[in-house]
């Protein structure tokens, strides 16, 4: 095992990762920016080095700095978090070359997933349905035309390089399709240096599930069951819940297959999760994409396997096999994630920094509190607005949803607005109750 760790990330993901590297002995180094000097969780790490500005473009997106860090602080190894650059394939290349081992698949199947284009070509060879779409790139306009002609509208661009929604149009015809493809083109090169597009027909009213994979270095793999994560805003997950409260066990069995033929062909090891499209009628999947990183809603697969995804993330580059055998992994009640932000939803759920003068965290039986805020914190302006997730884990859906109402009642942060309210207006809904939701629900049902 590793004696000493870098993590290359922020706030509640970083908190999550000192835990885990405590639990098995291993001595952590955090870096940070100077926005984030004071943060309560780099108390908790045995040291701590600043790598730059607030900006993240000069601090945690800055590899030459992240590694020259681990080297002066003796890190063999460097867990990446979420996000910055936890999905860069030349980050985990320029760590293998400076003999620090990254905490994440190997470069090659990252750089095989991280391309949504060949990510969808793996899956037809494995065999696993995708959305009906492109074959590969689509260069024109008159190409995504004649794509949209065989598959029929409506259609969505999606950037091969794509995350966070970034890069994704729909069209509904000809005359939309040819301004979203400039648009998409634009918006996809703006965000990830790269304009390649790709096509696919734009479902109606899917609901997302993905499921959790974990393989080790010696070809062994397992899947941790499902997550339904159907309710977002502009394609982004706001609750995820394990397990779907709608798959039948049949279901279940095809959609975990499918996830470890994925893994299998990619090569894949580490944690990660294979993302699929449920068509509304319950019947057919399609995957869409893969995550080869640690996912921010991993603590609801957490609860309900009493699997730690990130203590075996770290095993697995040790390079110790997988001791876990999938007949003993088993789904053990339901687990809800609501992620708490600091946003306002009643401005269009514009982010809201600043300090947190009070904050009052729930608890009580079958609760968990992932975050690294406090009273007294200020939130920078820089970085996403996630202050924390709350995640709670009772034997049925129903008690769970319970539980986490009365948690969203008792939250208390301020003055910042934050979306707890918004999560209780979702947990109130009868459609969420009885599980009748689809990725759209919320902006229908909710933000009229
Ligand atoms: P990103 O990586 O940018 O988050 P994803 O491919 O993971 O993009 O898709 C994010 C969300 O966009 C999905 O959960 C779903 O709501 C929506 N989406 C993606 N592809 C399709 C599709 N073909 N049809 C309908 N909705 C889609």
């Amino acid at each position: 095992m590793f004696t000493r760790v870098l993590i290359a990330n922020r706030g509640e993901i970083a908190l999550r990762v000192i835990r885990a590297c405590k639990e098995l002995g291993i001595q952590t180094v955090v870096v940070h920016s100077e926005a984030d000097k004071d943060a309560g969780y780099l108390k908790l790490a045995d040291r701590k080095v600043c790598i730059g500005p607030a900006s993240s473009s000069e601090s945690y997106l800055r590899s030459d700095r992240i590694i020259a860090a681990a080297e002066l602080a003796g890190a063999d190894a460097i867990h990446p978090g979420y996000g910055f650059l936890a999905e860069n394939a030349m980050f985990a290349e320029q760590c293998r070359q400076s003999g620090i081992e990254f905490i994440g698949p190997s470069a090659e199947a990252m750089r095989l997933l991280g391309d949504k284009a060949q990510a969808r070509k793996l899956a037809k060879r494995a065999k696993v349905p995708t959305v009906p779409g492109s074959e590969g790139l689509v260069e024109d306009e008159e190409k995504a035309i004649a794509v949209a002609a065989t598959v029929g509208y409506p259609v969505l661009i999606k950037a091969v390089a794509g995350g966070g929604g970034r890069g994704m149009r729909v069209a509904q015809n000809d005359t939309m399709l040819r301004g979203a493809f400039k648009q998409a083109r634009q918006e996809a090169e703006n965000a990830f240096n790269d304009a390649s597009v790709y096509i696919e027909k734009y479902l109606e009213r899917p609901r997302h599930i993905e499921v959790q994979v974990l393989g080790d270095k010696h070809g062994n793999y397992v899947h941790l069951f499902e997550r339904e994560c159907s309710i977002q805003r502009r394609h982004q997950k706001l609750i995820e819940e394990s397990p779907s409260p709608i798959i039948t066990s049949k279901l279940r069995k095809d959609l975990c297959y499918a996830a470890i033929k994925l893994a299998r062909a990619a090569e894949y090891y580490s944690a990660g999760t294979f993302e699929f499209l449920l068509d509304h009628k319950g019947q057919n999947f399609y995957f869409i994409e893969a995550n080869a990183r640690i996912q921010v809603e991993h603590p609801v697969t957490e609860l309900v396997t009493g699997v730690d995804l990130v203590a075996w993330q770290l095993r697995i580059a040790a390079g110790e096999k997988l001791a876990l055998d999938q007949r003993d992994i088993q789904l053990n009640g339901h687990a809800i994630e609501c992620r708490i932000n600091a946003e306002d939803p009643t401005r269009n759920f514009q982010p809201r920094p600043g300090k947190i003068t009070h904050l009052i965290a729930p608890g009580g039986f079958g609760v968990r509190w992932d975050s690294h805020a406090y009273a007294g914190y200020e939130i920078p302006r820089y970085y996403d607005s996630l202050i924390g997730k709350l995640i709670v884990h009772r034997m049925t859906r129903g008690e769970a949803i319970t539980c986490m109402r009365r948690c969203l009642e008792e939250i208390q942060i301020e003055p910042i607005p934050t979306t707890a309210a918004f999560h209780r207006k979702v947990l109130d809904h009868q459609c969420f109750r009885e599980g009748q939701f689809d990725t759209g629900f919320v902006e229908r049902e909710l933000l009229k």
